[in-house]
């Protein structure tokens, strides 16, 4: 297709990339998605398949508060979706820690002594708290007591962000953890998680089930795939995008992209769509955003994450979708059984995979292990914390996944805005769209959503729905008058992501790093 003109070049074969692509392939509107990886879309909802155990990058619920995309994921994948029971534990020190916790469970695994320390603990943050507490570390204290905090919140959260919980700003911990008040774990300990009536009220980590594709995430975004292709729209692997230029003559993109042999080659489209981290992307852009923007994209950062997938006889040790490892001693983060989210994740039912998550940034110690180390580790690991015996470790692998969280840190949100500001004044027919595409720390709900809404912009030829007023929730809420300079609504007060306290009291250093 050299030499024609599409509507949309988009970039990425991930759920915003697809979304895009299959909501203007519904209208006839011509499009190719250029994917970088040679062999899976899907993005970081991919499934990775290892001689036939499937393994996702986390483990991936589908469940949205929008009813747009849950009927998306209907349309795409509708016989093959699962409705799961969710089933997590925490283990930490040798016991297992229903999550959501059941406070009086918790409180006899603790044993009587840690018990009442944790009572008294909570009575004194109650009776005298922090006052004006500006870091994680001090508003979950003053929430639950110090002792519950060091046992339920400070290893786990210190492992996914690689910082310690006294250098967190506390806004973040009363984001996440706001709709999970120590009044709603209790309520949902005696009463349990009943259905609300509107799912817009469910507390989305204490969904007790969701839905899952029978083959893993990826499967979903195979699906979609299949679909733009039988729609006339192309998806190419293999295709890596080096760089985006703008040509004022024709009012076209020019996009030029590595191909699977190495040579380059170029598309045109009337409009851009990218999913491609910004950093990226403002490097490419021609012609060049001014010096302030580029500086911004070059300040921006992320976290990145690697999976030990583990091929394990199965011994019954445990049915748990996923188990967070809270434990110091170890450094696995969480333990996903891929088994338990869907049979068929593995072909043979006498075993099971195990994925072991391991936080870190790229060109770390754990990043640049040898994959053989990383297996040794995760076989120890496993042990340590009693879930599988590493002689029944049969085999094993490690999917690396580079800029897997966007991490706010004190100034990301203006270098985003101003980023965003030099866009719209320069290139109108330009979208970003999805986690790194905006710099967002969403679910596959908020990138889809996003990805639709910028269907619409194109297919109405005007910017008619402002992407960026997307919330969370992947609901869309107006901004006010004309999509109001949307610069207002991205809110520095609300935070997915922790970022650093500016000021952080003199301490020693912790160890080493949200729920999702
Ligand atoms: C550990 C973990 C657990 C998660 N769990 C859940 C969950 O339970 N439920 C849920 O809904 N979401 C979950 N998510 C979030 C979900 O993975 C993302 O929200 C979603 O994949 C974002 O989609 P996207 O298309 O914006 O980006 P991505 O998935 O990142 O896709 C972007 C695509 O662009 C491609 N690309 C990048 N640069 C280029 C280039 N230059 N040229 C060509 N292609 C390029 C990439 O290869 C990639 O395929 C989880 C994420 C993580 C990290």
């Amino acid at each position: 297709m050299e030499g024609s003109i599409f509507k949309a070049v988009i970039v990425g074969a991930g759920p915003a990339g697809l979304t895009a692509a299959y909501e203007l392939s519904k209208q006839h509107a011509p499009v190719v998605v250029l994917e970088s990886d040679p062999q899976y879309v899907g993005g970081i909802s991919r499934t990775v398949n290892y001689k036939g155990f499937r393994f996702d990058i986390g483990g991936h619920r589908f469940f949205s508060k929008s009813r747009e995309v849950e009927d998306l994921w209907t349309e795409i994948a509708g016989g093959d979706m699962l409705d799961r029971p969710r089933s997590s534990r925490i283990y930490y020190r040798g016991q297992f820690y229903t999550y959501p916790l059941k406070p009086f469970e918790a409180l006899s695994k603790l044993g009587i002594v840690e018990s009442v320390r944790c009572v008294l603990s909570f009575m004194a943050a109650r009776l005298h708290p922090k006052r004006n507490p500006k870091t994680f570390e001090d508003w979950v204290s003053n929430q639950f007591g110090e002792r519950l905090f060091r046992i339920f919140f400070k290893t786990y959260t210190e492992k996914v962000w690689g910082m310690s919980c006294h250098e967190i700003s506390a806004d973040w911990a009363a984001q996440r953890i706001k709709g999970l008040s120590l009044a709603s774990t209790i309520k949902h300990a005696f009463f349990g998680n009943r259905k609300p009536n509107d799912r817009k009220q469910v507390v989305k980590t204490l969904i007790a089930t969701f839905r899952y594709p029978r083959l893993g995430p990826g499967m979903m975004w195979e699906a979609c795939t299949e679909k733009v292709r039988k729609l006339g729209g192309e998806v190419l692997l293999g295709r890596r995008v080096v760089g985006c230029r703008f040509d004022s003559t024709s009012n076209l993109w020019v996009v030029t992209f590595r191909n699977a042999n190495g040579d380059l080659e170029e598309y045109r489209g009337e409009h851009l769509v990218s999913s491609m981290p910004i950093r990226e992307l403002v490097a490419q852009i021609e012609p060049q955003l001014p010096e302030a923007a580029l500086q911004a994209a070059r300040s921006l950062r992320y976290r990145d994450f690697l999976t030990v997938g583990l091929i394990v006889h199965d011994r019954s040790r445990f049915t748990d979708n996923w188990i967070y490892i809270h434990d110091p001693s170890v450094q696995v983060g969480r333990v996903q059984n891929y088994k338990s989210w869907s049979p068929e994740m593995v072909p043979d039912a006498g075993y099971c995979s195990y994925g072991l998550e391991y936080f870190c940034f790229e060109g770390d110690g754990l990043w640049t292990a040898s994959d053989q180390d990383l297996i040794e580790l995760a076989k120890r690991e496993i042990q340590q914390v009693n879930l599988a015996a590493s002689a029944d470790v049969v085999d094993g692998c490690v999917i690396r996944q580079p800029k897997a969280y966007p991490v706010y840190d004190d100034a990301y949100q203006q270098h985003v805005n101003t980023i965003r500001k030099a866009f719209d004044e320069n290139y109108p027919t330009l979208h970003l769209v999805g986690r790194n595409g905006m710099h967002k720390y969403n679910n596959q709900d908020h990138a889809m959503m996003t990805a639709m809404l910028t269907a619409k912009n194109i297919l109405a030829g005007t910017r008619k729905y402002d992407v960026w007023a997307v919330n969370q929730d992947a609901e869309y809420h107006e901004a006010g008058e004309g999509g109001a300079e949307a610069l207002s609504v991205l809110r520095t007060d609300l935070r997915e992501v922790p970022a650093r306290v500016s000021w952080a009291p003199p301490r020693s250093p912790t160890s080493r790093s949200p729920r999702r």
